[in-house]
């Protein structure tokens, strides 16, 4: 029992227990169990993917929720998996092809999903392994990946059923088209950033007009104005012929609500082809569409002289040739949002293309319902008011991608009678006139099929026991970032398609950031590797870190002493619990049941009631950082701290062998329990601890105990024992007062001191009774009287609405100590006017950077303070 290592080894402890956990099933809940079902689905990370600070932080928090509730009785489970990431996997496969000078396109489609298969096969899932290292609760024998045979079946299945209700349809349609990637892109998928452009203010005949992309100026079908803008009322339903860079053009003037008549002139171009709004004003009008830009980003056949010219030349040549012509009024500087495609930052092309497209907006509807009648509920709150914003803003999804690696769309095409068939399963020849088919050639969305993610892991379409038991799922934790591209989508179609909502909560934890607020990215150089920092501090300390900065709704700042401080944290429960453990010798709870627990032993007992129901009541409330932080403060101020100072007393110093029981059943029981709180946030070292410990409960055969299963501790209402606490709280009191005196008045920690305390009338009869104890914890022999005055040469503490006076005439050489004092306070002085001369010139404080005069300032706080205390040192020995 007493063999424990001197010091704590995460890594020894940290393999071997997970891999009991997994040997014995633990993480494997089964789906016909009565217990109550907790489940949470796993926001899949992309195969490509390894472990960052956002992972790492957002499986910390599911694995506390999930090891919380599976103590707590629930039949909880995990599911994890992975996501194909349709693009990433481009990127990279592309990227290695091009290194031997080769494009998919020269390999072909087939050989290129080899290609993927096998680099998922060889390469993929290395973050699993990374979450194993994390600690990760998650049931593995239900992982499942976005591609694998059964979600490709749901995919199949869901597609199918939409295309039966007229929800997904093909359409062309104004997409984002990124001509670098060569594929479209979901209005999510673009970036806005601010860029310095030109406004050019081109002549129409006798309208002017202002436009930032001059180059689709050739694609103009009309002009357009505000219905009620009077000075353009005379033109709206002409035909105007006007002068152009390629000749003469015709153009309809038309009236639309769309138009800003105070932006510009009040005049704009339209460009159906080109923009999405005046593609809106097209269709509104039925103005004819001109596409004079390409999917390669050049100018089309349509551009006349400028084709084949890259779309940004083409910009530069026909400002230069309008100007030569006279058509351009004036050119002003302006700074505008541009689009640019996430992946790879070009410049996004708004153009016409037949794809597929989900009309969302009656599921949006339903959606928008079930968080406003919450039936779901978003953590933190502020996050609602957004999702409704886009919700009930929301346009078509375009789902289709011209990729190749994905869920390719079941639809078929017979050339020869133009047909379009959808379909479960693959067709080979055409329903209609039995000819050849072609299948679409492009895949879906990656956001398509993890938007099933909540109830395809459960087997749907199969009506499985997992679905019936575990869908609707308990929580979902996720990053804000893709509120809308995923949380929203599995909303919308959860409720489509279960007719349930997906899952009850939604916590958006925050973003981590590094100590000086700044987003960890590789590109700054900021990050650190979340595995090497587990290795270096142990994955217990690098949790409860995570943990203990997660505050709702705040961002993150991770830095390198925080995670020592909770290394610390970690190596202190080990020393002790390693005193508890080398203290039980003859440990015998039942003469421990003979004796009454002391004041001390009431008292912990109630410390730690309180601790349990802040716990529990902050986990219920996604307050993680407030769960781990009262956890923190019982077992390191209470516990060790305090309790274990006290029970040390009554171990090394009591006769009795009954009131030695009783301490040693206290220590026991008060850190088992401990260890059970502590478990979601460190699972490691709480089970090799709570595995030492002795067990009297004998519920559970010795080879199958483990913390996990073991009950998470419950606190009943008459579990705080108030009248101990209170007789507590004054002893802790005076004894850290008389610890401040000892070591401001510098003495000897070996020596034993004269204290006087006068108490508050409500204190008096508790601390007369504490003496011994006080003195003991103090090294005092102490008076206790309402009637004391300050005895001379003595320091003065107050400790609440008590006196304590510490005698030190013969503990501390008064004289040398005069003369100690009287020179720190010389010093402190000088320090002083120093500090108040620098602040005090007009120079440094207008010119110096704020943080360096407030540093300064604080400064010289501090030593006003340092010379106040030096002061009441010296009154004290006169
Ligand atoms: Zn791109
Ligand atoms: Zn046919």
């Amino acid at each position: 029992m007493a063999d424990i290592a001197d010091r704590y080894d995460p890594g020894r402890v940290e393999s071997h227990w997970y891999r009991v956990w997994e040997e014995r099933g633990l993480f494997h809940p089964d789906a016909a169990s009565p217990k109550k079902p907790y489940c949470i689905v796993i926001p899949p990370p992309n195969i490509t993917g390894s472990l960052h600070w956002g992972h790492a932080l957002n499986n910390t928090l599911q694995d506390i929720l999930i090891r919380y509730k599976r103590m707590d009785g629930y039949n909880a489970l995990w599911v994890p998996g992975t996501d194909h990431a349709s693009i990433a996997v481009h990127v990279l496969l592309e990227r290695q092809l091009a290194a031997e000078g080769k494009t998919r396109h020269d390999i072909g489609r087939e050989a290129f999903l080899e290609m993927a298969w096998k680099w998922k096969e060889e390469s993929g899932g290395a973050i699993i392994r990374q979450l194993k290292r994390l600690g990760a609760s998650c049931d593995w024998s239900r992982e499942r990946f976005t591609m694998d045979p059964g979600l490709s079946r749901a995919v199949r299945e869901t597609f199918v059923r939409l295309y039966e209700e007229g929800l997904i349809y093909q359409d062309d349609y104004i997409v984002n088209w990124c001509p670098r990637c060569q594929t479209v892109l979901s209005d999510l998928e673009v970036e806005r950033e601010e860029r310095d452009g030109e406004f050019v203010y081109i002549k129409y005949g006798p309208l002017t007009l202002g436009t930032v992309r001059p180059e689709t100026k050739l694609g103009d079908t009309a002009v357009a104005v505000h219905p009620k803008d009077k000075r353009y009322a005379k033109y709206v339903g002409k035909i105007l012929e006007v002068p152009s860079v390629d000749g003469t053009i015709t153009l309809k003037v038309i009236a639309d609500t769309a138009v800003d008549p105070k932006f510009g002139t009040g005049v704009i171009k339209v460009t159906p082809g080109h923009d999405p709004a005046d593609f809106e004003i097209g269709r509104r009008h039925g103005l004819p569409i001109r596409t004079v830009i390409g999917f390669d980003g050049r100018m089309t056949a349509e551009a006349g002289r400028y084709a084949g010219l890259d779309r940004f030349e083409a910009r530069k040549r026909i400002v230069e040739d309008m100007h030569q012509l006279g058509l351009i009024e004036r050119i002003e500087p302006y700074r505008h949002a541009v689009g640019l495609c996430y992946r790879c930052k070009t410049p996004v092309e708004p153009l016409i293309s037949r794809q597929w497209h989900v009309n969302v907006q009656p599921l949006a509807e339903v959606a928008l319902k079930a968080v406003r009648t919450r039936r779901i509920k978003l953590h933190p709150r502020p996050w609602i008011k957004t999702y409704y914003h886009w919700m009930e803003n929301i346009r078509p999804w375009t789902i289709s991608r011209q990729l190749w690696w994905g869920h390719r769309i079941p639809a078929w095409y017979c050339d020869a009678d133009g047909s379009v068939h959808v379909s479960r399963t693959d067709l080979t020849e055409c329903p209609k006139c039995g000819g050849a088919l072609r299948q679409d050639p492009d895949v879906l969305d990656t956001w398509f099929s993890s938007g099933l993610w909540p109830f395809s892991t459960l087997g749907w379409p199969e009506q499985t026991a997992d679905l019936a038991t575990f869908y609707p799922t308990s929580v979902l934790i996720t990053g804000p970032d893709i509120l809308f591209f995923w949380v929203a989508r599995m909303i919308m179609l959860g409720m489509h398609f279960m007719e349930d909502v997906p899952f009850r909560d939604v916590y958006l934890h925050a973003i981590v950031r590094d100590a000086e607020g700044q987003k960890m990215s590789k590109s700054k150089g900021n990050v650190a590797d979340p595995v090497v920092v587990m290795e270096q501090f142990g994955t217990d300390a690098f949790r409860f870190t995570l943990a203990a900065l997660a505050g709702l709704g705040r961002d993150i700042r991770i830095s390198e002493e925080r995670i020592e401080g909770y290394r610390n944290f970690a190596n202190k429960l080990w020393n002790a619990s390693r005193l508890v453990l080398t203290n039980l010798e003859g440990y015998a709870p039942a003469l421990a049941r003979k004796g009454t627990p002391s004041v001390a032993d009431r008292w912990i007992k109630s410390r730690l009631a309180a601790t349990i129901v802040i716990v529990r009541k902050t986990l219920d409330t996604f307050r993680f950082n407030d769960a781990a932080m009262a956890v923190y403060q019982f077992l390191w101020n209470e516990f060790c701290d305090w309790y274990l100072e006290i029970a040390k007393r009554s171990l090394y110093q009591t006769e009795d062998p009954v009131a030695r029981a009783v301490t040693q059943h206290t220590l026991v029981e008060t850190l088992e329990t401990t260890l059970r709180l502590l478990h979601p946030f460190m699972p490691f070292i709480s089970e090799d601890i709570w595995q030492r410990l002795p067990q009297d409960r004998g519920a559970r055969a010795p080879g199958d105990r483990s913390i996990m299963v073991a009950p998470f501790p419950k606190a009943g209402r008459k579990a705080r024992d108030l009248d101990a606490e209170q007789a507590i709280a004054p002893v802790i009191d005076v004894v850290s007062a008389i610890r401040t005196a000892r070591s401001e008045s510098r003495v000897s920690p070996a020596a034993e001191v004269e204290v006087t305390v006068r108490p508050s009338a409500e204190t008096a009869s508790v601390l007369e009774s504490s003496r011994p104890l006080i003195g003991a914890l103090a090294r005092a022999r102490v008076t206790v009287s309402t009637e004391a005055t300050r005895p001379p040469q003595s320091a003065h503490v107050v400790a609440g609405s008590t006196d304590v006076y510490v005698h030190l005439q013969g503990v501390v050489d008064l004289g040398a100590e005069r003369a100690r004092l009287g020179k720190e306070i010389e010093r402190a002085r000088k320090e002083i006017a120093f500090l108040e001369g620098k602040l005090g010139r007009p120079d440094f404080a207008e010119r110096a950077p704020a943080e360096v005069v407030a540093r300064e300032r604080g400064r010289l706080e501090e030593q006003q303070q340092i010379l106040a205390k030096l002061t009441a040192s010296l009154t004290a020995l006169q």
